[in-house]
This record gives C-alpha cells, sequence and structure tokens, in this order.
C-alpha cells in the first residue's frame, strides 16, 4: 500500500481534478483527499475518518454504498462479457433489458432509450436529436434551444452552453450560438418581496414569451429544465409553473426535454420529476439514479412523437450517424438492471418520500428562525438551506463573503458530515442516499444546526 505522503505528491504531481481551484491544489493549500471505502450512507478515507455523505457523492449514489447485489452483478457481467459494442442491431441481455425496464418506469409517451456514459453526453445528443428532428420535418431554421438561468445540463460545448451559471462560462468562451437562458424559477431570489408565487409564475411566463416572440417561434426548436433545479441551488419550481410553461410551449410547437439526471428514480419520491409534477416531455435525461453511480451509464429517453420523425429520418438518410463507443456499455447495463430492482425490492423511493420528508421538517424545525437563514426548502430527498444577511429585506451574502463554503467547511470539520455549498449563492445542498434513516437525518440535522451557530 502507498504511504499517505507518495499518495499527496502523486495526486499534486499528476491528477487534473474537475471542477477544482487547480493551482491552490497544486501548491497543497486544499486538502487532498482519498477516499477508501463506503457502506450506507458512509464514506470513509484512507486514515478511517468516517463521514456521513449527505450529498450522496454528486447526488448519485442513490441506493447508499457498499450493495453487493449491484457489486455482484458488475462482477459477473465483466466476466461473462466485458464489452461489445450496440452498433448495427448490437445489443446485451443487460442493455435490453434494461431498456425495458427503463420504459416500463417511464412516463406513458416514452418509446425508446438511446444510453450514454453521463448526463452531459446524453444532453449533447439530445439536442442533436431535436436539430435532427426539425431538418428531418424540413423546418431547417428552427434550431434555438432555449435554457433557464441557473439551469445545469453538463459541462461539454452544448452542454456547457445549456447550464446557466457563469462559472461554467467564465472564459471557456460560452454560450455557443443558438442557446438562450430564460427566467429561473426561482421564487425565493428573483421575486420582488411584494410578489405572490402566482404573480411569479406570471413574471416567467411572460420573460419567455417575450423570448419566443423576439426570436421567432419558427428558429426555436425546444425548451430543456430540470423538473426542480439542482446545482443552480437545489430549487423547487412555484405551484402551476411547469403547466404554465408547458402551455407556452405547445402553442408554439417547442419540445421540451425534461433533464432528469438528478431527479429520475425517485430522488423527488416519484419514480420521475415528471410524474411528479405533471410534465409531459419529448426526450427525458437520465444518469446519475440510473445505476446509483456503480458505473457511468447514461441515458436520453424518447417519446413516441420525436422516435417517429427519427425512423423516418434513417429511411430517407440511412443509419442515423450519431453513437458512442460505449453506448449501453454492458457493465452499466448491468449495474442499471441490479440498481432498479434493488429500488423496487427495498422501497427506496417510498423512502426518499417519507424519510425524505422527516428530514425536511426536521432541518426547517431547527433551522427557519435563525436571523440569516432565508429559506429551508426541498422536495423528496433534496433540501436546502439559503443564507441571507438580512432576513426582512431578503438582503443576500456577496459571493465573496463564502458562507456556504464555510459552513460546509465546518460541518465537515466538527461532525463528519457532508453537505454541498452550492457553487451560486450562499446555499447549502442535502440529497443524502434515499436509504438514509431517521436517526441519520436527526443526525445531519444537529450537525448543520452546530455549524451554522458557529459560523453566523
Ligand atoms: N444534468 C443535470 C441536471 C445534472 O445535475 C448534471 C450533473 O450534475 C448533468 C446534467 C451532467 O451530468 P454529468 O456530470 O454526468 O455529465
Amino acid at each position: 500500500m502507498l504511504k499517505n505522503d507518495q499518495l499527496d505528491s502523486w495526486d499534486r504531481e499528476n491528477f487534473f481534478h474537475p471542477s477544482t481551484h487547480l493551482a491552490q491544489h497544486a501548491r497543497g493549500e486544499s486538502p487532498s483527499r482519498v477516499i477508501k471505502t463506503a457502506s450506507g450512507v458512509y464514506i470513509e478515507d484512507r486514515d478511517g475518518n468516517k463521514m456521513l455523505d449527505a450529498f450522496a457523492g454528486l447526488y448519485c449514489v442513490n441506493v447508499g454504498y457498499g450493495r453487493t447485489e449491484i457489486a455482484d452483478a458488475i462482477a459477473a457481467q465483466a466476466s461473462e462479457l466485458a464489452y461489445y459494442h450496440s452498433y448495427v442491431g448490437h445489443g446485451t441481455e443487460a442493455s435490453i433489458t434494461l431498456s425495458k425496464m427503463i420504459l416500463d418506469r417511464a412516463p406513458a409517451n416514452m418509446s425508446k432509450v438511446y444510453f450514454g456514459l453521463g448526463g452531459s453526453d446524453a444532453n449533447e445528443t439530445n439536442v442533436k436529436l431535436v436539430w435532427y428532428y426539425n431538418n428531418i420535418l424540413g423546418r431547417p431554421e428552427k434550431k434555438k434551444i432555449i435554457s433557464r438561468w441557473r439551469g445545469y445540463h453538463g459541462s461539454g460545448l452544448v452542454t456547457g452552453s445549456l447550464t446557466g451559471l457563469e462559472l461554467f462560462h467564465k472564459k471557456f468562451d460560452l454560450p455557443l450560438d443558438n442557446i438562450l437562458h430564460t427566467e429561473a424559477p426561482y421564487y425565493y431570489r428573483r421575486a420582488n418581496l411584494d410578489q405572490t408565487e402566482e404573480q411569479f409564475v406570471a413574471h416567467c411566463v411572460a420573460a419567455l414569451e417575450e423570448m419566443i416572440d423576439r426570436e421567432g417561434a419558427d428558429t426555436i426548436a425546444a425548451f430543456i429544465g430540470e423538473p426542480v433545479l439542482g446545482t443552480g441551488g437545489i430549487v423547487p419550481p412555484p405551484a402551476g409553473y411547469w403547466a404554465a410553461i408547458q402551455a407556452v410551449l405547445k402553442k408554439h410547437d417547442i419540445l421540451l426535454i425534461a433533464d432528469e439526471v438528478v431527479t429520475g428514480f425517485g430522488r423527488l419520491g416519484s419514480m420521475f420529476g415528471s410524474d411528479h409534477y405533471g410534465l409531459e416531455a419529448d426526450i427525458i435525461t437520465i444518469a446519475k439514479g440510473l445505476t446509483s453511480a456503480y458505473a457511468p451509464l447514461s441515458g436520453s429517453i424518447i417519446s413516441d412523437k420525436v422516435w417517429k420523425v427519427l425512423e423516418q429520418g434513417t429511411d430517407e438518410n440511412g443509419p442515423i450517424g450519431h453513437g458512442w463507443t460505449y453506448s449501453a456499455h454492458p457493465i452499466g447495463a448491468a449495474a442499471g438492471v441490479a440498481n432498479l430492482k434493488l429500488i423496487d425490492s427495498l422501497n427506496l423511493i417510498e423512502n426518499a418520500s417519507s424519510v425524505g420528508g422527516y428530514f425536511r421538517s426536521a432541518l426547517a424545525d431547527a433551522l427557519q428562525d435563525h436571523p440569516n437563514v432565508g429559506e429551508v426548502r426541498g422536495e423528496g430527498m433534496l433540501a436546502a438551506v439559503e443564507f441571507v444577511r438580512d432576513k426582512d429585506s431578503r438582503t443576500f451574502f456577496d459571493a465573496a463573503d463564502k458562507i456556504g463554503p464555510q459552513i460546509s467547511a465546518k460541518l465537515l470539520e466538527q461532525d463528519s458530515v457532508i453537505a454541498r455549498a452550492m457553487p451560486q449563492g450562499d446555499i447549502l445542498g442535502f440529497a443524502p442516499p434515499f436509504c438514509l434513516s431517521r436517526e441519520e437525518a436527526d443526525t445531519v440535522v444537529a450537525a448543520t444546526q452546530r455549524a451554522v451557530t458557529a459560523v453566523l
């Protein structure tokens, strides 16, 4: 086994970490964190320090760590057939079974699943398919995609452009042309103090309609949104938002892509966020919870309406010119099958709903009277605490105050609990594994209260 200092220096010398302050890490100003093992909701580092992971990795280890059922399925698949491609009609029992299991759980208008590796490439696929769709329908001008400020859809060229967070654009020359951003349904931060939720929804709808009028509906192909804004702050939409937005999209023949990378497979306490909010999407993006991150796998679930046009396109133009080497990778597919079976057999979505509800109300009871806690919110097994400088006037902290990062660091230091300082604003995010118990929820709440009191 490598000594700690050897591992530290190799890490700093060789490893380009994503979403990391590169210079600080290389200089040794931020810790080198080596995680060694994990079980249930706990992860453990190389020195045996145990931490309660109240963010399930990057909101992805939904069934919890150390599930031997999934590990065994992966090992069996790797021994029997580690790889074969899925081009020109090839498949494996795992990939075919998984597509059937996904469709059995998806909204009724869905027809097929295209498999990728992660949420970013799945959204990349979606944009290509939407463009192809409009070309086949003879509408080559209908190509723009509308996303929302504070949406997160990945960090590739198109997907980083769809993402509505400045950090992901800055110095990368993004967003690309043809990607537009409209108002985020973020009532607490974006509404005026005297605006009701209903008025704020009307404002979001008016902003979208104004954008469509300005650009021309015949130039706009699709609207993409997460049922609940995730990385942009864990923000459930105000009541009525999705119904009103969908009505506008339908009126202008604009496709809806529901990005369910976080919300798919139970995070909101329903199988899909689309079920939860009554969305009738044309394409649904899935990733994270599909395998609970035991292996990389994503998917684009395609509606019957879009599928028919894709079929027509191949009759007219030959095979679809879109494929990844690792599409429907057998090991990812085997992990997905075992993961979805486990979610069913352990009733984990029910747990996400009931323990999630318990957790969110305990968090609100513990924190909402604190003078710097503006809002405690969430849905299912997703929660966030938003901090403000002044509650009555809703005056926010400056990003430079780094309140979120300070509180998450304190939480880890004092009580070995992991919550995520969301990338913008002063928001602490929670997305525990669905198997969280009420006692573990109590631990997280008490630790958060101590960390908030220590910093504010
Ligand atoms: N879409 C959403 C809603 C996400 O939250 C994420 C990642 O957090 C992505 C897409 C990108 O997924 P990935 O990081 O697997 O590329």
